[in-house]
């Protein structure tokens, strides 16, 4: 299938990973950008580790563990027991492998290189053909507010298992952050197509990156439509805390309740068949199907549907 312009997909980690994987299964290389948070960043162990970036690139290159749903497949352990057994901290598991990747990036990033650069150079070197852009090169830290207190994101999300009750999110450092070169080169491109927002948490994985200044007014000034891909199936998360973040927050587990967090940003859904009552009332134009992605052929059939159900969009037909 081809297709003109140029389009810019919105990612966190797991269900991020899996649709920008789709999307590159049907976009050439230079029609796609996928835009990830950096939010999750943080040093650990003295290493500067980018979880959700790491999950992108990582599926994209097929070399991420569908089961675990989170790093390398094949991956082993032995650095980890060997930092538990000297009395350091094991909390955040990094694999053997995934560490090699964690200690380039590091020693890159203290000689100089930008985190897109690194991103960029990892991505080429493991074959990987479309443009995978951190949100920011500048250091943002989410900042979960909790019935405890404020706690980093990491301790909320990995050391604390998202036990605590979730508040609220803040975003250390995001008033001076700048959005990437290659992230505003999208927003700025005159063959801007659409932009997807993946089914990723909306408010851990996306928020960072619609918070980032001038994305949200540079996004709405594009007049481009603006599609978001539910991580709800039927009232719940596929996978991770967001299903439990909005009950707490005493937001409904819906397509309606995805929308309250974007503000009048989205101008279309793309839905689970199991949500299809809702999109047949929604205000929205909305498409129901098997979002479910299993495996990669799932991924490429729901970027393909997405891409589909985009050239369909009333008022804007492909090439138009
Ligand atoms: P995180 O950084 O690991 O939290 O990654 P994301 O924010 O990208 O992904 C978390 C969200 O992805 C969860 O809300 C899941 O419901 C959603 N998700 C994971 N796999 C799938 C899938 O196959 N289909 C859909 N629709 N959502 C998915």
């Amino acid at each position: 299938m081809s297709r003109d312009g140029h389009f810019l997909a919105l990612a966190g980690g797991v269900g991020g990973a899996k649709l920008a994987n789709g999307l590159t299964q049907v976009l050439a290389a230079d029609a796609l950008t996928i835009v990830v948070n950096t939010g999750d960043d943080f040093e650990h162990l003295g290493l500067h580790v980018s979880p959700d970036i790491d999950s992108v690139t990582y599926a994209l290159a097929g070399l991420n563990d569908p089961v675990r749903g989170w790093g390398l497949a094949g991956e082993s352990w032995n650095a980890m027991r060997a930092v538990a057994r000297l009395g350091g901290p094991d909390w955040f598991a990094l694999g053997d492998h995934d560490l090699a990747t964690h200690l380039l990036r590091s020693q890159r990033l203290r000689a100089g290189e930008t985190l897109s650069q690194v991103t960029a150079a990892f991505a080429r070197r493991l074959g990987i053909g479309h443009r995978i852009v951190p949100m920011s090169d500048d250091p943002v830290r989410s900042v979960v507010d909790t019935d405890e207190g404020p706690l980093p994101f990491q301790d909320y999300f990995v050391r604390r298992r998202c036990e605590p009750a979730f508040r609220g999110i803040g975003f250390d450092g995001i008033a001076d952050a700048r959005p990437a070169v290659g992230f505003l080169d999208a927003l700025a491109d005159p063959q801007l197509r659409a932009i997807v927002l993946c089914p990723s948490n909306p408010l851990l994985s996306l928020r960072p990156i619609l918070s980032l200044p001038g994305v949200d007014e540079r996004l709405r000034a594009r007049r481009v439509p603006v599609v978001a891909v539910s991580p709800f199936v039927g009232g719940d998360a596929v996978k991770g805390p967001a299903a439990k973040i909005l009950r707490e927050l005493g937001v409904p587990v819906t397509p309606e309740g995805l929308l309250s967090f974007y503000d009048g940003l989205v101008d279309a859904l793309v839905v689970d068949a199991c949500d299809a009552d809702w999109a047949s009332c929604s205000r929205l134009s909305a498409l129901a199907t098997d979002t479910l992605m299993r495996d990669p052929g799932d991924q490429a059939r729901l970027a393909r549907e997405v891409l589909a159900f985009i050239d369909d969009l009333p008022g804007r037909s492909a090439g138009a």
